[in-house]
């Protein structure tokens, strides 16, 4: 039950759609759903049971503290925390059935004194994102080798993550020669999931070797990693957001609107007002920004309130008319351009505040 006019609409079918195309086109056999940061702002246990019923086997999230939530819903599916778990909640971790990254040598050497319910594991290298990960050969073999026998650990994986996959050929290919290099002296066949593919890898580079799982997050949303570079499959944005005229008021010039009265009427107008501000993560930036409203766009004027925004319309409007904010006509793509940012970042700035209501 929701008591405000303002939400993100989730078309479940539409995150379905892309992910039955993309698992198809990409051939992998292990399909990670990325459902981190409350799945990129669109619901986690909403997206996660969809994208599982359209091919996902495994969920990946960043904190244990998402894999948790996530957990007391949906019961038997790997779900795999990407970042790195305190070694004191190994053991939490592996009573829930939930799969974590060894990321570091110190932190890996530590783990081996480990004892408590079998944890899955992950070895996760660093090929050139220099984030976390383990960045050579010796010290990939040393962790294999202190956790390949270990009574209380399952090593199950081994992934890295690409920084251009979206970008520089280049630099995606010395990260291919970096993993070839850093895996020369184990034996990959021993992992029940090689993975490292991101949306931008499955979308535009073949499949890498030795890798039988990838792991889908930005594209499952319908949003393409880069926007000037086409995906080979139609990707369906699935979120919307909208709100509802509450108050419509004529202006006469010279009057001014919001705070710091940055936007001047010169002449009559009339002035709408939506219930959506910057703490819903509708923000400030998005001042002058179209939105549209019976099909026709409006710009937003004066400064976004925290809770509030304004915008000029015609005689047409009527209070109670629904707003889209962001839809198929003003895109995610088209605002993140205008506010100099990535798409990931408009979806995962709604704030828990606004409703979220699935179609
Ligand atoms: N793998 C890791 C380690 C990530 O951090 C992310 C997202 O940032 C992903 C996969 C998914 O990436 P994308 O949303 O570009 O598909």
């Amino acid at each position: 039950m929701f008591y405000r006019d303002t939400w993100a609409q989730i078309d479940l079918d539409r995150i379905a759609h892309n992910v039955r195309h993309i698992k198809e086109h990409s051939g992998y056999e292990h399909l990670f759903a990325v459902v981190k940061a409350n799945a990129y702002g669109h619901g986690d246990v909403e997206v996660a049971s969809t994208a599982l019923e359209a091919g996902a086997t495994h969920l990946a999230v960043a904190f244990l503290d998402e894999a948790l939530r996530l957990r007391a819903a949906i019961k038997h599916v790997p779900i795999l925390v990407m970042g790195p778990v305190r070694l004191s909640d190994v053991a939490l971790a592996a009573e829930q059935n939930i799969d974590i990254t060894a990321h570091d040598i110190d932190w890996i050497t530590q783990l081996a004194q480990y004892r408590g319910p079998v944890a899955n594991v992950h070895l996760k290298i660093d090929s050139g994102m220099h984030r976390i990960g383990l960045t050579n050969a010796h010290a990939l073999e040393t962790a294999n080798s202190l956790l390949s026998d270990h009574k209380c650990i399952n090593l199950v994986g081994l992934f890295t993550h690409f920084a251009t996959a979206d970008g520089s050929k280049d630099y995606y290919a010395k990260q291919l020669k970096n993993v070839a290099e850093i895996t020369a002296g184990i034996d990959l066949a021993a992992f029940k999931y090689v993975h490292q593919s991101n949306s931008a890898a499955l979308l535009y580079h073949d499949a890498q070797p030795n890798t039988n799982s990838a792991r889908l997050g930005i594209a499952m949303y319908g949003l393409e990693p880069n926007d000037s570079v086409s995906s080979p499959i139609e990707l369906k944005q699935a979120l919307s957001l909208h709100s509802r005229i509450t108050q419509i008021k004529r202006i006469q010039a010279g009057d001014k609107v919001g705070y710091g009265a940055t936007y001047e009427a010169n002449e009559s107008l009339k002035v709408a007002v939506i219930p959506i501000g910057y703490a819903d993560g509708w923000l400030r930036y998005h001042q002058n920004r179209p939105v549209s409203i019976n099909g026709k766009k409006y710009p937003i004027i004066g400064r976004v309130c925290m809770d509030q925004s304004m915008i000029l319309i015609d005689e047409t409007v009527k209070t109670g008319d629904r707003v889209d904010l962001l839809d198929d006509q003003c895109t995610i793509e088209m605002a993140a351009k205008d506010l100099q940012t990535i798409n990931y970042e408009i979806v995962c700035s709604i704030s828990d505040r606004v409703p979220r209501r699935y179609m």
